[in-house]
């Protein structure tokens, strides 16, 4: 079974395959996730191998409260702060796991925390409600590869590998959670997302420290490759124009002549909608065929942190 609909039926039995330690394939508010049962580690494991993702990146787990996170990580104010004024939405926290823990310690790929996230998005909470667990759920795409921002993607990306995808449409938001660890006595950004950095450090009153990319390469966050969200073509960022035979991914009302594929990703200049396109936007000017694809420069304000910060690592040697 490939994607179906999301009418609540369809909820009923994708809560039934969680259950029974099968992947299933939801929309969230940033991008698709390939569900499974957090507390059960065969079911962990089968993510791992679907998604050929390397056993030391850890996983999110989908909640649906920060009472429910606390049956399996120790709550901090911090955390409290955060969750008051962020969730449900795009914002995952990194806690130290309790001793008595029963979430699969694959999830946290042998550290001491798990990252937790309480998802906006209707689909993914009803699917919370109707299993009552937590759900261990990292974006629904082969490793190191785009995100999926569709239930098309996802089938594209994984084929039959989920039991089933349900269908929500585009994301909202298109860019993964925004991760902050909370887990040392500090506050960290460990991944730029899409909830803006300045955004969290207006509600903690407190400037976020970014673990340097040696230390975060070697523990801290351990996912966070240099080389990731990569598309076939070659990206050659910064680009003031496209030349023959590149396809270009333009931003702003001023973008230069060029005959070649061309996506906009906010004429306006929006970073919203620039987030939300650019994933849709890399997928299908590599479908061109086009060997590189010349970006345009993005402001790195608010989200165009996170946005430069997915299209450097697309941009990084594989
Ligand atoms: P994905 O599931 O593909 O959205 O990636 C999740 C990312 O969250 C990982 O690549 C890590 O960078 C980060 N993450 C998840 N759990 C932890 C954790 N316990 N400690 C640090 N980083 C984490
Ligand atoms: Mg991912």
């Amino acid at each position: 079974m490939a994607i179906v609909s999301s009418i609540s039926e369809n909820i009923s039995l994708a809560a039934l395959a969680i259950e029974s330690g099968q992947l299933v394939a939801f929309p969230t508010e940033t991008v698709y996730g390939l569900g499974a049962n957090a507390l059960d580690g065969v079911a962990v494991a089968t993510i791992f191998a679907a998604k050929q993702r390397p056993r030391f990146n850890p996983l999110i787990v989908h909640v649906s409260d920060l009472t429910e996170a606390s049956r399996y990580a120790l709550i901090n104010a911090a955390a409290e702060k955060l969750a008051e004024a962020f969730w449900p939405g795009p914002l995952s926290l990194v806690l130290p796991r309790r001793p008595e823990c029963a979430i699969s310690s694959l999830v946290s790929a042998g550290l001491d925390s798990i990252a937790f996230r309480s998802p906006a998005h209707g689909i993914a909470r009803h699917l919370l409600a109707a299993t009552g667990l937590p759900i261990a759920a990292p974006s629904a795409n082969r490793a190191g590869r785009i995100s999926p921002t569709s239930a098309e993607d996802v089938e594209a990306e994984l084929g039959d590998i989920p039991a089933m995808i349900l269908n929500g449409g585009p994301c909202l938001l298109g860019l993964e959670s925004t991760v902050v660890r909370l887990a040392h006595g500090t506050a960290e950004v460990l991944r730029l997302g899409a909830l803006p950095r300045e955004e969290i450090e207006a509600a903690l009153g407190e400037t976020l420290c970014r673990p340097d990319a040696a230390t975060n390469a070697a523990h801290a966050s351990p996912g966070q490759l240099a080389s990731h969200y990569a598309p076939e073509a070659r990206l050659r960022l910064g680009a003031a124009q496209a030349e023959a035979g590149e396809a270009l991914l333009a931003f702003g009302p001023e973008t230069p002549r060029f005959a070649g594929p061309t996506i906009n990703l906010s004429p306006s200049g929006d970073l919203k909608e620039a987030a939300a396109n650019l994933f849709a936007a890399l997928r299908r000017l590599d479908r061109t065929g086009a060997a590189t694809i010349a970006v345009m420069p993005i402001p790195a304000h608010g989200l165009g942190e996170a946005i430069n910060d997915r299209l450097s690592r697309a941009a990084a040697e594989r």
